[in-house]
């Protein structure tokens, strides 16, 4: 299969799975892959369960428009993948999504706790990028001020309040980051509400106690002087 065709098709692929693994809602994310000197983007507007071949852009390196289907236009965050792509040869795939657990900790101005063996070895960190508003140039400014100053094994990044980005060799590894950030967003996240109720338990089992001792201080101080 032509290079070109083989990145449309996982770009289609991996767009209709993000969407599928709950990782997008609606029309929200955007996805690409670069091809040499083009990039194959996400459409605009267009949910990723829906993408197809009709709804692919092709764009160059500065963001020229090789291909554009009628009445389409390349996502709005084509500047920042562009920068990302600019910046790190070896990257050719970039996927950016808005999953509820990572967002929520960026919210909280929190990064995401890695606590397990495999976020350990693969994810690492998660960098939290200022927050801008979606499709400016001031959020590309900020992705690609990020994404050059972070260590070359880190691989994603969390838009505060926004979404992640991934940026991989290959759009099969820059989907397993996507996905691996959010589960341990999520995991960390149950494991902070577990332990809330845990506590929130022991303090309960202890109020009795401690209202006992004061209600028998209480008598005691009322007794003491019979
Ligand atoms: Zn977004």
């Amino acid at each position: 299969m032509e290079l070109l065709e083989k990145c449309r098709e996982e770009v289609i692929q991996y767009s209709r799975l993000l969407y599928q693994r709950g990782l997008v809602t609606a029309a929200g994310g955007n996805v690409s892959m670069r091809c040499k000197d083009q990039v194959v983007i996400t459409a605009s507007g267009v949910s990723l369960r829906d993408t197809s071949r009709e709804t692919l852009i092709l764009c160059d390196l500065e963001g020229r428009l090789l291909e554009c289907p009628q009445g389409l236009k390349p996502s709005k965050e084509t500047v920042f993948h562009l920068k990302i792509y600019q910046t790190w040869e070896d990257v050719d795939s970039v996927i950016h999504v808005h999953p509820a657990y990572a967002v929520g900790y960026s919210i909280q101005d929190r990064r995401i706790p890695i606590l397990t063996a495999s976020a350990k070895m693969k994810v690492v960190d998660v960098p939290v990028i200022p927050y801008a508003e979606p499709g400016t140039e001031a959020l590309a400014l900020y992705v690609e001020q990020a994404v050059r100053e972070a260590p070359r094994h880190i691989h994603a990044a969390v838009l505060k309040a926004h979404g992640i980005i991934a940026y991989e060799k290959g759009m099969s590894q820059c989907f397993d980051t996507a996905e691996l950030v959010e589960d341990t967003a999520h995991i960390a996240a149950d494991v902070r509400e577990k332990s809330r109720k845990q506590r929130s338990r022991t303090s309960q089992r202890r109020r009795p106690q401690n209202s006992r001792i004061k209600s028998r201080t209480g008598r005691q101080q009322r007794e003491s002087p019979l």
